[in-house]
């Protein structure tokens, strides 16, 4: 989710793409009990059950190519002015009642407090007091930041997406094409069997849709 970053990729694009090899492996003459490739919460899960089936004492080591434990579920730090924005990482849902028996007893046995969590819980996809919907556009690809506010591509947060698409700071050809694909409302595929749509759209990808489909 952040990205793999300077610092957890050199040696994989030295091997696969420079031809290096590890020619002498120090020894460090370490013996552990299990080891783990990848710090996620898989890896530190199966580290967890490891260590509480075995013991206290068994050693364990994780490999982990990133800066930190935690892979997609790991906190997302975003500077900004001089702050920090904190965000949850893969975790954003964990007030869902969907996990499995073992999860719930994971999550209670780590002190993890669902019910303080929903508490402090102000993020309500852009439905709540304190957020909506909205696109930001950046200077280096629009020639000036801009965040149009209350606008969302997904159906049914906003009255009239065409009229928004006004405010983007876009040529207006490119307005103009994008209010006629919003407004378009045939249906492409008319005419084919809904086996021919079956195999177009396992065979397309996303821009070939947009861009070879009839209009
Ligand atoms: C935005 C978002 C929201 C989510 N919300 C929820 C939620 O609310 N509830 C929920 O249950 N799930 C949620 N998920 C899914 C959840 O985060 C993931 O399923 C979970 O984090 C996956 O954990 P993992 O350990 O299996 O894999 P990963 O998190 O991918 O961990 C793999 C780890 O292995 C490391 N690694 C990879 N290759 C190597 C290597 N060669 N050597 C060493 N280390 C390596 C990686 O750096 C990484 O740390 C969300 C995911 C996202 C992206």
């Amino acid at each position: 989710m952040r990205g793999s970053h300077p610092g957890a990729f050199e040696v994989a694009h030295a091997l696969a793409r420079d031809g290096k090899s590890f020619t002498a492996p120090t020894d460090l003459d370490e013996q552990y009990d299990l080891f783990v490739v990848g710090g996620g919460l898989s890896g530190l899960a199966a580290a967890y059950y490891y260590r509480k089936r075995f013991g206290a004492d068994s050693r364990i080591l994780i490999l982990e190519n990133h800066d930190d434990f935690g892979g997609h579920a790991k906190r997302n730090e975003f500077h900004q002015g001089g702050q920090m924005r904190l965000s949850w990482g893969g975790t954003s849902n964990l007030e869902y009642p969907m996990f499995n028996d073992t999860v719930k007893a994971l999550l209670g046995e780590l002190g993890v407090d669902i019910d303080r969590l929903l508490e402090g819980y102000e993020f309500r996809y852009g439905s709540g007091p304190k957020g909506s919907p909205a696109i930001f556009f950046d200077a280096d690809t629009y020639g000036r930041n801009g965040l149009i506010r209350g606008y969302s591509f997904r159906a049914g947060r906003i009255d009239d997406p065409v009229a928004m698409i006004d405010r983007f700071p876009v040529s207006e050809t490119s307005r103009e094409s994008l209010k006629k694909f919003f407004a378009r409302r045939e249906n492409v595929f008319a005419g084919r069997s809904a086996a021919e749509v079956d195999e177009i759209l396992r065979n397309i990808s996303y821009t070939g849709f947009l861009t070879a489909m009839p209009r």
